[in-house]
């Protein structure tokens, strides 16, 4: 395996860390060289190869590297490190929602990951590679460092945590824009948490003149095995499906657009070594307070296309809102390629307001989802891709929830009790509105308190006017 500049095409031996190009500075792809010998295996064992690992208990292969062939074939399983990531459900929507949209649909919940998003399948991938480099004494001492939305700093620091004393790690975020939930992670994981003023965008300067200048490993998805085991996500969906993709939809929002990019090559792998026969389509969807990649695409004419990157504005999909996306350069190539083989347009791009991604987020929870904001702009997207005709009634998606409602309780909070900053413009819808009822029963002369309990008459008398406020309230009928 080496390493392929997406600018100048030179390779890289992997024994050494890089995450751009010696020469040109561009972003860079981690390529098996011999990937040819994958096709000498028919599809058919293939499929076969992947349902067996699925039953076996060997925890090098329970995660993302069942698929190892193509991840990361020369790293020995006693270098792998699996903490749980990978293999998450999919999960099919409720009639309600389905016939809502007019569409059948899936949330594969990558929000299930252990540290609750997606990074954790990049990550697993990413610092399995550094403990084979420090196995073979190639690497000491390491300092794992990245920049974050929130996400990122979680899923390196539990990764680096377990991996103590070989791996300390050191992540920068932008102050005030990850939530409590999200900072309390690197926190919990012994990580040094680093505040930045302003975005995400500035944290990862800084973090690029650090890897630049001193000896750290780079985290983030500019690192290369990061994408590699991305992919993992393609590959499950495609097994997920029994490995027909006809009619398949696959949704993604975009930040840093290393998803995105995961996602098209992994299929395209899959494509190349007749594990898959068709692409399924991908629709890539951005709030329009971070939409760089979908201003870019919005030019239907190749060679007038010119990327630019956003100032960002405040986004519930905080973990999108990135102006610069450093897979840029990976995307704009594998949207080539991607069309290339399917010899008509399969990737989309669409922009979703804040409200809609509230809306939706809330809609897929009240139906059973443990989608996050993502989640909820990856639905937005879809419905928007079905007005603009990009997907039609009998195709199927499925959407990535890429982290748990529960990172983003926040934003549900200012939904919910309507002081959402005026910057997000969002306005809770009332049928979607909640909020607890607090009881304070009339004629009970002691309430129970936390190391005074009631006794006898008292909690009688407590629980009878309980029971019968929270029943009028219900409008409970008497059995
Ligand atoms: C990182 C992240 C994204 C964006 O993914 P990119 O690879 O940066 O495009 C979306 N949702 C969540 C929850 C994330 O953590
Ligand atoms: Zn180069």
């Amino acid at each position: 395996m080496v390493y392929r500049c997406l600018g100048c095409a030179e390779t890289f031996d992997i024994d050494a860390l890089h995450y751009v190009c010696p020469g040109c500075q561009q972003v860079l792809l981690i390529e098996d060289l011999q990937a040819d010998r994958l096709k000498d295996i028919p599809g058919s064992t293939w499929h076969e190869i992947f349902d067996y690992r699925k039953m076996l208990t060997e925890p090098s292969l329970r995660g993302i590297y069942r698929y190892h062939e193509f991840i990361g074939p020369m790293l020995p399983l006693e270098s792998i490190v699996y903490l749980g990531e990978g293999n998450t459900p999919m999960i099919q929507s409720n009639k309600r929602l389905q016939e809502q949209v007019g569409l059948t649909l899936y949330f594969k919940n990558d929000g299930q990951n252990p540290s609750a998003s997606f990074k954790d399948r990049g990550m697993a991938s990413a610092f399995s590679y550094l403990s084979h480099m420090i196995g073979t004494g190639q690497l000491t001492d390491v300092l794992a460092i990245c920049a974050s939305t929130g996400d990122t700093s979680a899923a390196a620091a539990l990764y680096a945590a377990y991996l103590q004393k070989d791996i300390k790690s050191a992540v920068l975020l932008p102050h005030g824009k990850v939530t409590p939930q999200q900072l309390s992670q690197p926190l919990g994981s012994g990580a040094h948490v680093f505040e930045i003023p302003g975005v995400f965008d500035d944290c990862m300067k800084v973090v690029e003149k650090l890897s630049e200048t001193y000896h750290v490993a780079l985290l983030n998805s500019k690192n290369a095995w990061r994408i590699l085991g991305q992919e993992s996500y393609a590959y499950e969906i495609a097994q997920d499906f029994d490995y027909d993709l006809r009619n398949v939809v696959v949704v993604v929002p975009i930040g840093n657009a290393g998803n995105i990019t995961a996602v098209m090559r992994g299929f395209l792998k899959f494509l190349d070594a007749g594990i898959i026969d068709q692409l399924p389509k991908i629709i890539g969807v951005q709030s329009e307070h971070a939409n760089p990649v979908y201003r870019y695409y919005r030019e239907p004419e190749p060679s007038k296309r010119r990327f630019e990157p956003v100032s960002v504005r405040p986004s519930v999909a905080q973990a999108a809102m990135i102006g610069n996306p450093v897979s840029m350069p990976r995307v704009i190539q594998l949207v080539e390629h991607y069309q290339r083989r399917t010899g008509e347009p399969k990737v989309f791009f669409v922009e979703v307001t804040e409200q809609e991604i509230m809306d939706w987020e809330l809609l897929a929870n009240r139906n059973g989802h443990i989608a996050c904001t993502h989640g909820g702009e990856c639905l937005a997207g879809l419905v928007q891709a079905i007005k603009l005709g990009h997907v039609m009634a009998d195709e199927c998606a499925v959407l990535d929830s890429t982290a748990h409602a529960l990172k983003f309780a926040g934003f549900q909070d200012y939904y919910f009790g309507d002081h959402f900053p005026p910057e997000y413009h969002v306005k809770p819808k009332a049928a979607l509105k909640n909020a607890p009822a607090l009881i304070s029963p009339k004629g009970v002369d002691r309430l129970p308190e936390a190391g005074y309990p009631l006794e006898d008459e008292d909690l009688k008398r407590f629980v009878d006017c309980v029971a019968i406020d929270i029943a009028s309230a219900l409008s409970l009928k008497k059995r």
